[in-house]
């Protein structure tokens, strides 16, 4: 412990904030153009020219390189800190997936190629979608969505398509209250109205509820299972025969498939639709926004909606197949997110059917034993068990002692960790949702579950104030997210 606090303030001494702006010298290079010795052909008129050459800043090499190493080096990441981000899959990213992608076959190959000459980045897409289709126990896949987000929008505009084909007025998409912002968002992009479903005591969807809203006008019930609280909604074969029974469809929101692939398979408990998060559950490395890539997988009668051109093979030819005349048309440009497409299959073919069964089950072995080991000095409201992840409240802490999961979670940053999902989902008060991923060694669990106990006996006014190691204690986060300073102003 004391040595993370040593790497700590290492880090944050020598980093000057300084801007390059602030930097420069006029007339300090980095390099040395020589003398053009060939004539010049093109004058730009002089009305064209500006008055002033730009304001850009003038540094030498070596203060340039440790500007930007130094900023680089600000950066928490999953390959320098432990990242329990509840809900966002933050596992070890291989680094042999970054040398197969880079390969010229991999990196080199340009979208407007013809088919017959870039066949073996058409078989790998296509052998994906196969395979993201057995993982899902569904029909037929779309690779195109660039997020999860995006994915759920796709899947709404195939089922908003496929009920007008159907001529049916369905308006209305049922979501549950512990379901990820992203959800209700896409249904209202969609064009459907959006109603919330509540959890009962268990966390669990609340039948009773669902039934009383669910009539002729729903068209999807968009489920996160296991749901945002970690829980495996058990409930689930009742849940899609309640709908299918009223002629809706069900959604799955695959973004915590990291508890499931190879265990249990969306198609198989009633989803028709889903879509994954390549870059959450089959390691593309993500963070602060991006890249993503969010297929979906739907049934066999949702296909002909699915955004053209998928993937298909002929004879042993593979091409695109643009000749979909049913098709919602495209949502993203090319075939999507194919750098992280590539990562994921990597990932999957590299482990196999056994492999993605073992991370499952590891993810959910570790996810348990972090449950287990902070259980004495944390509620956790709805868990006994949980599956990849679980959702602690501070909201005894907050009560007894003035400490909050906000406080909790930037103390945290002092020790060299990146804080957990906090404040969501919103169903839980003071909520800290910690995802551990199979990735971690029994070590660094045990080493985060005795820094989360022990933060709980500090003191509530020098929690107030951390972080106290980092350069930047509590920005007022609502403004730099509202009125971030991009521009440099002299
Ligand atoms: C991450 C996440 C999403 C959105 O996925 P993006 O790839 O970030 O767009 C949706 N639902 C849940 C539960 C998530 O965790």
């Amino acid at each position: 412990m004391e040595k993370r606090f040593q790497i700590t303030d290492q880090m944050t001494n020598n980093q000057s904030t300084e801007l390059l702006f602030e930097m420069s010298h006029t007339g300090r290079r980095c390099h040395r153009l020589p003398e053009c010795d060939v004539p010049e052909i093109f004058n730009l008129p002089e009305k064209e020219a500006a008055d002033n050459p730009p304001p850009l800043p003038e540094v030498g090499e070596i203060d340039l390189i440790r500007h930007f190493v130094n900023l680089s080096k600000r950066n928490m990441s999953i390959d320098t800190n432990f990242y329990p981000l509840g809900s966002c899959t933050m596992k070890y990213n291989p680094k042999r997936h970054e040398r197969l992608g880079a390969l010229p076959g991999m990196a080199n190959v340009h979208p407007l190629q013809l088919d017959a000459s870039c066949q073996g980045m058409l078989q790998i897409l296509w052998e994906m979608q196969n395979i993201l289709g057995e993982i899902a126990g569904l029909d037929a896949v779309s690779l195109q969505p660039a997020a999860g987000a995006q994915g759920e929008l796709t899947a709404l505009l195939v089922a908003a398509a496929y009920f007008r084909a159907k001529n049916e007025q369905r308006t209305k998409v049922l979501i549950p209250d512990s379901a990820h912002g992203t959800n209700p968002a896409s249904a209202a992009i969609a064009g459907f109205d959006t109603i919330d479903i509540k959890s009962n005591d268990k966390g669990l969807v609340d039948l009773a509820d669902l039934k009383a809203k669910l009539d002729e006008r729903v068209a999807v019930f968009m489920i996160t299972n296991p749901n945002t609280l970690g829980l495996f909604d058990t409930q689930i074969a009742d849940i899609t025969r309640l709908l299918h029974d009223k002629g809706a469809l069900v959604y799955l929101d695959g973004a915590n498939m990291n508890a499931i692939v190879g265990v249990t398979r969306p198609g198989d408990f009633g989803a028709d639709m889903m879509h994954y998060n390549v870059h959450k559950t089959f390691t593309g490395p993500h963070g602060a926004g991006g890249p993503g890539s969010g297929p979906i997988a739907v049934r066999s009668f949702l296909a002909p909606f699915l955004p053209a051109p998928l993937v298909a093979k002929d004879g042993d030819r593979f091409c695109l197949d643009y000749d979909r005349p049913k098709s919602i048309g495209r949502v993203r440009s090319f075939f999507g997110n194919v750098g992280i497409l590539l990562r994921g299959y990597f990932y999957i073919r590299t482990l196999g059917p056994d492999g993605l069964r073992a991370m499952t089950q590891n993810a959910v072995l570790n996810a348990n034993y972090l449950l287990a080991r902070i259980k004495s000095g944390y509620e956790v409201p709805h868990g006994q068990r949980c599956m990849h992840e679980f959702v602690a409240s501070a909201r005894a802490l907050k009560r007894e002692k003035r400490i909050s999961a906000m406080d909790i979670a930037k103390r945290l940053l002092d020790f060299g960790y990146h804080a957990p999902t906090v404040y969501f989902p919103l169903v839980v008060p003071e909520a800290i949702m910690i995802e551990p991923t199979e990735t971690e060694s029994k070590e660094t669990l045990d080493a985060f579950a005795d820094t989360l106990l022990r933060i709980r006996e500090e003191d509530a006014e020098f929690l107030h104030q951390s972080p106290h190691a980092l350069s930047i204690s509590r920005p007022d986060e609502i403004k730099a997210a509202k009125e971030p300073i991009l521009r440099w102003k002299p």
